[in-house]
């Protein structure tokens, strides 16, 4: 199993948000964590990132216990984040918010052969690799946010809302290329967007109040009762 999480709970101060999270990302699918805002999607991400530190529960990469480890010393083992809100370097070109995402020593070994991947993978960050992240599209920088991640050569790829403040057409193109990304490495994909998400997922949970109270293949989940009437608006 890529990652396992195993009864997390955190917080911030003394506001408990998680309450016993457990779920799994095998490597070769998307799994999505699914539900309304302040669910504890982001939350759990952070979490699982150390980011936020947990109070209780094991987060496994690959087997290996890394709950305890700081941020940079997942990113080293293989857990990259796309944070929500993108949190690119605006001043800086495409290329130089590419290169930033290459900071550990495994990923600096790989770094042109990365660019490569990222460049083939998102053809339109190629043709704009000179131009200043902050003046390209919603859409442009939500790619270059994933490809960033992508070059510090992931296992896990967490994504924190994706489809956020972006047109239908423009989501319905970043999911199609990051249900690619599937075939190398495992996808956990955090969205508020259900039947986007739902579509390019293998296996969801659905998280609400910081617990989940549903979990299933997503091709079941679409004709749940739940989340037809909470979250497909049938
Ligand atoms: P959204 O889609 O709106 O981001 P979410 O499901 O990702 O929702 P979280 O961002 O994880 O939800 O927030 C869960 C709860 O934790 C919310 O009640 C929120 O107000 C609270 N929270 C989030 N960040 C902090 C923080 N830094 N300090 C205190 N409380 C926070």
């Amino acid at each position: 199993m890529a990652l396992r999480v195993s009864n997390l709970a955190s917080g911030y101060g003394r506001l408990q948000v998680l309450f016993g999270v457990s779920f799994e990302a095998p490597s070769g699918s998307v799994v999505s964590i699914l539900g309304p805002n302040g669910a504890g999607k982001t939350t759990t991400l952070l979490t699982v990132m150390g980011v936020v530190k947990p109070w209780d529960g094991v987060v496994e990469l690959e087997g290996v216990d890394v709950t305890w480890l700081p941020p940079h010393r997942k990113v080293e083992l293989g857990i990259s984040l796309v944070p929500e809100g993108r949190r690119l370097f605006p001043e800086m070109t495409v290329e130089e918010n590419l290169l930033m995402g290459a900071y550990t020593k495994r990923a600096r070994d790989k770094i042109h052969d990365s660019l490569e991947l990222v460049y083939t993978l998102f053809p339109r960050l190629k043709e704009r690799r000179k131009q200043k992240a902050g003046t390209m599209s919603g859409g442009e920088q939500q790619m270059l946010a994933v490809a960033r991640a992508l070059m510090a050569r992931p296992k896990v790829l967490l994504i924190d809302e994706p489809s956020a403040g972006l047109a239908p057409k423009v989501v319905a193109d970043l999911f199609q290329t990051i249900s690619q990304l599937k075939k190398e490495m495992s996808v956990l994909l955090v969205e508020q967007n259900v039947a986007a998400a739902l579509e390019i997922s293998d296996y969801s949970y659905v998280l609400e109040n910081g617990r989940i109270i549903l979990k299933g293949p997503a091709s079941e989940l679409v004709e749940n009762e739940h989340v037809k009437k909470a979250y497909l608006g049938v």
